[in-house]
């Protein structure tokens, strides 16, 4: 396990990479959940999700990775951001089974796990996460998660966790760069 984005890496994997899996709570968020009710007694369930992890997140896919989330909590905050984003492969299983579904995403990709990046944080994670080619562990990871992790994160989930993933991964392949100019110069012209 390498920790930070100091030590960078490792290109072969990074360029490898088809497929980022990320997990939602603890990944691309804190792992807050806010629970409550409208003035309507509808039960409502907020969490607050990174900007900057968002724009990661959009750097992934402009380089032409394939990005899914997948959550095992059921949450319409979780989809909202996802269409947000525009990430497509949103799923969530209240039961927390996310091998079938990852399984059944490499399949209609055609892709195989070692072309599959995973971030992720708890134990709920492990099932994908130990057949994942390239395995991210956040900082705020349990340590089941960060032991097989080849790589682990400086900031937690929820607070640029996936953004700094992205830039680290990109930069290995040398093609962060090039996403950094490319997003200046669309927003230069008057
Ligand atoms: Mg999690």
């Amino acid at each position: 396990m390498t920790v930070g984005e100091a030590q960078g890496l490792d290109g072969d994997l990074a360029r490898a990479v088809k497929l980022v899996v990320l997990d939602v709570d603890g990944v691309l968020t804190d792992g807050g959940i806010y629970v409550g009710v409208t003035a309507s007694r509808e039960a409502v369930e907020l969490k607050r999700f990174d900007s900057q992890d968002g724009l990661g997140v959009k750097m992934l896919l402009w380089a032409g990775i394939e990005v899914a989330m997948v959550s095992g909590r059921v949450s319409e905050a979780t989809s909202l951001r996802a269409a947000e984003l525009g990430v497509t492969e949103c799923h969530q299983d209240a039961g927390a089974k996310k091998l079938p579904i990852v399984r059944d995403l490499l399949e209609r990709k055609g892709l195989e796990w070692g072309d599959m990046a995973m971030v992720a944080d708890d134990l709920a994670d492990l099932p994908v996460l130990l057949r994942a080619g390239l395995r991210i562990a956040v900082a705020n990871a349990v340590p089941e998660v960060t032991k097989v992790a080849h790589w682990c994160t400086r900031a937690g989930g929820g607070e640029g966790a996936v953004r700094e993933f992205s830039r680290a991964l990109l930069s290995a392949r040398g093609e962060w760069e090039r996403l950094v100019d490319e997003y200046v110069e669309q927003r230069s012209d008057d």
